[in-house]
């Protein structure tokens, strides 16, 4: 091999070599440069580690200095906690789910001041014990065991009610309790004996202030008492005066002194009632009672003042519901007077009507009595209507200043009503009318109740009614149906006389028409051969038609407002073909008289023992044909009875010696079996309402009330004057 070949193979190796080299030395850079890069990033990466690292130290030693800072601040909190725990007066204790103490403050512990064993471990039962051994509580009326059990049983509850318990001390621990999750206790006995001293004192002064507004109404109650019997006298005294010659300025004086001693004594009753209630010496007496009579005697009583103001006075008792209940007649007649008496005194014009409908019970033999009395009055303005219930409220405006009264009447209504269990409301619509009502639930009296209606079907066919006042003839027309009659309703005479065809059984007619009046109507239809129906008239005034020279003409009157008894008796009557005979009490005309020259004078005796009544009965009966025999007392009264034999008696009923009750009784024992019935009229005080039912059950027949009037004392004694009798009034022909 050549030299040149020889160098050409070294070049061509040298070549190669440094091609290798270069190759190597691409590849060495290149992994130098890849491990540069690592190198760079391994450097990055440690780097953040460290940073890393550097905040969980840091955050460590926060949460470190925090947990320091939170341990201290409970501390603190705890240490505040239980320093104001310790410095409140009320006791305040912790117990574990085992009922052990866990801790209490000084004033829980203080209670066991010396037991040391009342400290954090001990049972809640251990306190107990300690509680009544040591006598530290004072149990009223438990025996100790009893209260511990009760204790324990409250104590186990998830919320125990509070409970108050009395120290040795007197003094009052109220412990409220709330068991928390776990079973823990939080007990707190609170000092209650500042508030329950302040309430015990509250209410003696609120005793003191009872007894004494009981003093004052008992006063009042004396008081009015005693005002009323002078009154009475001033009353009874005018009406005479102004029955003696006067002129026309002392008749003003006289009557005005009249009307003021009325008005008064209207004041005084119902202070004195009020009172009564107040000073709780009110009672109710529960005794059998009809409730129509008694609203009825109301309708009665009213009768005069509705006469006078041109009303009608209306009375619709259900049918079918019963009228004997137990319950005390005389307050309940006194709410009837006070609501129908405002009704009628607010009402100028149109009518009252008293309507009574009731759902008995036959299982619990009571009843579910409802009343309610509507007026065509002024009404009440809605914004004074919750007002009126209240005492001494009047409705303020001019309207019904005119009209006097206490303003009490509503309270006392409400009162009675509500200690009778019942209640009392009204509604209305001022300028049209008031409606007030009432319920009661009433047990309903043994034995028998009154018949139900009869069935009149076959006698009474068909009934021409004539009445002018659509309520009237829709209550009767009711009543008419109901009993089976077939019903003609006629508003005037006129229309009436051209309703009388086919048959008709009874021409039932109000006495005051519009066009014509009842005994106008009667001789009408006998002129024109209608003269064998029955014609029965209503009237609120029947002596007006009994006076009249036609009264023959008619088979008899009703007096308005009709009790259901009368109108289905009269009906009867009717019904049988009997020709009816006019009952007493519709005030029947004198019977025709003999001459008077042969016969006694009528024979009255009047028993009071208070001189100036004594006074007005001898003046009031002055003008009558009697003979009148005074008695003091009720023993007196029993003597004049054997000797004088009169035909009619006064009664008072509280005199000495013997009350007029017993005088009555004495009388009706004497007369058994010799077939006389004296009447007897009971004078009575307003004060002896209550009392009524009591007064008729000794035997008497009728109920007078004080201040005595003239015309009723001489209604009374006309009514009974017997036949055998001169009449009372002198007889026209003497007179003339
Ligand atoms: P008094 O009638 O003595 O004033 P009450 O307590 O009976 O007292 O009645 C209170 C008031 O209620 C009456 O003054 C009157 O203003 C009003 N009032 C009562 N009843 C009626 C009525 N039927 N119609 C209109 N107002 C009435």
């Amino acid at each position: 091999m050549g030299l040149a070949e020889k160098l050409a193979q070294e070049r061509r190796a040298r070549l190669a070599a440094e091609r290798m080299l270069a190759l190597k030395q691409a590849e060495l850079s290149s992994a130098n440069r890849k491990l540069g890069e690592y190198a760079l990033a391994l450097t990055k990466r440690i780097g953040e580690t460290q940073a890393e690292v550097e905040t969980v130290r840091d955050e460590n030693e926060r949460v470190k200095s925090d947990l320091t800072i939170a341990q201290a601040k409970i501390e603190v909190a705890e240490r505040r906690l239980w320093h104001s725990i310790q410095t409140i007066q009320d006791g305040f204790a912790f117990f574990d789910g085992n009922d052990r103490l866990i801790s209490a403050n000084t004033a829980y512990l203080s209670v066991f001041e010396g037991l040391d064993e009342v400290a954090p471990g001990v049972s809640y039962q251990r306190i107990l014990d300690l509680l009544t051994d040591e006598g530290i509580i004072i149990i009223a009326d438990e025996q100790a065991e009893a209260w511990k059990a009760r204790m324990r049983r409250r104590w186990a509850r998830m919320t125990p009610p509070p409970e108050v318990i009395q120290l040795w001390n007197g003094q009052y621990i109220k412990l409220i309790d709330q068991r928390g999750q776990g079973g823990d206790v939080v007990s707190l006995a609170l000092n209650i004996t500042a508030s329950v001293q302040h309430e015990a004192q509250l209410q003696a002064a609120r005793d003191k202030a009872e007894a004494a507004n009981r003093a004052k109404s008992a006063f009042l109650a004396n008081m009015s008492h005693e005002i009323r019997t002078p009154m009475n006298g001033i009353v009874g005294m005018t009406d005479l005066l102004s029955e003696t010659p006067m002129n026309d300025e002392q008749r003003l004086y006289v009557d005005t002194i009249r009307a003021s001693g009325e008005a008064l004594l209207v004041i005084i009753n119902d202070v004195l009632d009020y009172s009564k209630i107040e000073a709780d010496k009110l009672e109710l007496h529960p005794e059998k009672f009809d409730l129509e009579r008694c609203i009825l005697e109301v309708a009665t009583l009213l009768q005069p003042t509705v006469r006078d103001k041109g009303l009608t006075l209306l009375v619709d008792y259900d049918l079918f519901l019963p009228t004997l209940f137990v319950g005390d007649p005389g307050r309940v007649r006194q709410v009837l007077t006070n609501l129908v008496g405002n009704a009628v005194k607010f009402t100028p014009q149109g009518h009252v009507l008293i309507r009574v409908t009731g759902v008995p019970n036959a299982e619990r033999k009571t009843c579910d009595i409802h009343v309610a009395i509507e007026d065509t009055g002024i009404g009440i303005p809605a914004d004074k209507i919750d007002h009126i219930f209240g005492e001494f409220n009047q409705i303020e405006d001019a309207k019904s200043r005119e009209f006097d009264g206490t303003g009490l009447g509503l309270a006392i209504s409400k009162r009675l009503i509500t200690m009778m269990g019942g209640a009392i409301w009204v509604e209305s619509d001022p300028g049209k009318g008031s409606c007030f009502g009432f319920r009661l639930t009433l047990p309903t009296a043994e034995g028998a109740q009154p018949a139900p209606p009869p069935d009149l079907a076959d006698r009474l066919k068909h009934v021409v009614l004539v009445e002018d006042l659509a309520i009237n003839r829709a209550i009767l027309g009711k009543q008419l149906r109901r009993l089976g009659a077939e019903v003609t309703d006629c508003v005037t005479g006129t229309q009436a006389l051209s309703a009388m065809q086919g048959s008709v059984d009874l021409v039932l007619c109000n006495h005051d028409l519009p066009d014509m009046d009842g005994l106008e109507l009667a001789a009408t239809l006998r002129s024109r051969g209608w003269d064998k129906v029955p014609i029965v008239l209503i009237s609120a005034n029947p002596g007006i038609i009994h006076a009249d020279p036609n009264h023959h003409l008619i088979q008899g009157v009703l007096q308005k407002p009709i009790p259901r008894a009368e109108l289905f008796s009269r009906l009867m009557d009717l019904g049988g073909g009997v020709l009816p005979r006019p009952k007493a009490a519709e005030a029947a005309p004198p019977p025709v008289r003999r001459a008077s020259g042969d016969r006694r004078l009528m024979r009255v005796l009047a028993a009071e023992d208070n001189r100036t009544n004594q006074l007005i009965l001898t003046k009031m009966t002055k003008g009558l044909n009697i003979e009148l025999r005074l008695a003091a007392n009720g023993l007196e009264a029993v003597a004049a009875y054997d000797e004088f034999e009169p035909d009619l008696i006064f009664m008072d009923i509280s005199m000495p010696k013997m009350d007029g009750k017993q005088a009555t009784e004495e009388i009706r024992r004497k007369e058994i079996g010799t077939g006389r019935h004296v009447p007897i009229v009971a004078l009575t005080a307003h004060a002896m309402m209550g009392d009524r039912e009591n007064i008729l059950a000794a035997g008497l027949d009728h109920f007078l009330t004080k201040p005595l009037q003239k015309k009723l004392i001489c209604e009374m004694i006309q009514t009974h004057c017997p036949d055998e009798a001169q009449p009372v009034l002198a007889e026209p022909a003497e007179a003339g």
